[in-house]
């Protein structure tokens, strides 16, 4: 395990020498004391990648030895793939068999992006008069990149692979509650063949480090995940030193439910759209749409999955609930779940904190049916295992149903009807629609948000954009 601070290819105790607890959620035992990075470390690691990012042992390195060095690392940590997943869920406490995806869709990322390296090209273009001019696509510099801690590694490399396929260089910081991942990894990037400096990782607090890095005149984009609350300070820190900023916030996704859909299929994947990873996961189906004529049927199955979700030791094969992320979390979640109750929905299963082995924060798989729109359960990020019910009547009224949020990251439609299907997709502002299936993912594929939901994408080609500039080159001819 490493628990310091990586910064200008060394690993090194904070300025302060303070140090931060990292707690099991799932067993409430400290798993380590972590390096608290703060404005003065935050400071060298943003020197180290300036530096790295200036030298002729980065500049100079062909785009294609960039990947070479991108798909190393993606072999490398498929090769310590069991270490990385048990690690993940110790701090994160999500079920194994999902910290072994998270860790295969890092691979995967960190491949997909090996590829990019050398096909990041400009163009040239046809203006009037005697003149040559085209595009070169240059890296925007340093890279800051804030990551949560709900997928700690993946959405580290949903940050780290493309920035470093560009040319930039990388200052990341971890969530404080899930550090330990980020900072295994900076070995599999030095092994790599990644010079000092290229990646750097200080672990420490949002309002410290986090803001730390915002505000420092050294970095030149933010690449941040997090919650909405969060994405708006960093929005308002970054403007004084006009850092370009992309932002992956929260959600309060519709999981549209039509009668001619299958509704077995449906019910399966409502389950989980809202109980993967507790609930903990940006794009959640939070509010599942569902047709009046199937409402009863939908509800009544999928009450009976819920309780048999049962909250477990996130290292049995068997389990399917894991601990939330961290006792505060645990609060929150169990705060909105007493405020649908005082509102007036109907609980209809789950409802209450859960220990195993007498230990650890659980909140059981929790579905509330006969929500209102103004409901606060029906309006917030909830951020756990509790999904909303709502019932509808038309498509009509589904689509503004589901456009009834401040949100826009992701939505789900449940149809045989090809053309509803279509339709509906088009209607619903969201960066992503899932059509009969739901939580899908690939590095091919862009995503972000709509609204209050951030902009920019992650995935794909177009994350690519989000670390690059465009000049534009005039020759007289
Ligand atoms: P979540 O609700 O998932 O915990 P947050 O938005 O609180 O999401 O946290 C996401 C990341 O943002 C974490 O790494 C956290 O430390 C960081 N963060 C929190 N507050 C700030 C801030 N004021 N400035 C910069 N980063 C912050």
């Amino acid at each position: 395990m490493r628990t310091d601070l990586y910064v200008g290819g060394a690993f090194a105790p904070a300025a302060s020498g303070r140090r931060f607890p990292v707690v099991n959620p799932a067993t409430e035992e400290l798993l380590a004391d972590v390096a608290e990075g703060e404005a003065a470390d935050v400071g060298r690691a943003v020197d180290a990648a300036r530096a790295c990012f200036e030298s002729d042992g980065w500049r100079k390195l062909a785009p294609r030895d960039r990947g070479a060095r991108l798909a190393r690392a993606a072999d490398l940590l498929e090769q310590r793939a069991d270490e990385f997943a048990r690690l993940e869920t110790q701090q994160n406490g999500k079920p194994l068999f999902e910290s072994k995806i998270d860790v295969a869709m890092t691979v995967e990322t960190l491949r997909y992006y090996a590829g990019w390296a050398d096909k990041i090209t400009g163009a040239t273009l046809p203006v009037s008069g005697d003149f040559f001019t085209y595009t070169l696509k240059e890296p925007v510099g340093v890279v800051g990149a804030i990551v949560p801690w709900n997928f700690p590694l993946n959405l580290a490399s949903w940050k780290l692979a493309p920035a470093l396929a560009t040319g930039c260089t990388v200052v990341l910081k971890p969530a404080e509650e899930t550090p330990l991942t980020a900072l295994l990894f900076a070995e599999v990037l030095e092994a790599a063949g990644f010079p000092p400096g290229a990646v750097n990782v200080v672990a420490g607090f949002g309002p410290t480090a986090g803001a730390a890095l915002v505000q420092h005149p050294g970095v030149d984009k933010i690449a941040f995940t997090g919650s909405t609350e969060v994405g708006r300070l960093i929005q308002r820190g970054a403007a004084d030193t006009l850092k370009r900023v992309t932002l992956e916030l929260g959600g309060k996704s519709p999981n549209i439910v039509f009668a001619d859909a299958d509704v077995a299929a449906a019910v399966k994947g409502a389950q989980t759209a809202i109980f993967y990873g507790k609930g903990e996961v940006c794009a959640a189906g939070s509010r599942l749409l569902v047709e009046r004529s199937v409402h009863g049927r939908v509800v009544e199955e999928l009450a009976v999955r819920a309780k048999k979700l049962v909250p477990g030791d996130p290292f049995e094969k068997a389990t399917r609930l894991g601990a939330v992320v961290s006792k505060r979390q645990q609060e929150t979640v169990l705060g909105y779940i007493a405020k649908g109750k005082a509102e007036g929905a109907t609980l209809v299963a789950g409802g209450s904190a859960a220990t195993v082995n007498g230990k650890g924060y659980f909140v059981q798989a929790t579905v509330f049916d006969g929500v209102t729109p103004e409901m606060t359960i029906a309006r917030e990020e909830i951020f756990g295992p509790v999904l909303a019910v709502l019932p509808f009547d038309t498509v009509e009224e589904a689509a503004v149903l589901a456009n009834q949020s401040m949100y826009g990251l992701a939505a789900g439609i449940w149809t045989k009807d090809l053309q509803k299907a279509h339709r509906v997709a088009r209607a619903v502002r969201a960066g992503t629609v899932w059509v009969n299936t739901y939580n899908t993912y690939d590095s091919a594929a862009p995503f972000g948000g709509y609204k209050a939901s951030g902009f920019g994408r992650d995935l794909g080609r177009e994350a690519l954009d989000g670390y690059l500039e465009t000049k534009t080159v005039w020759i007289a001819l």
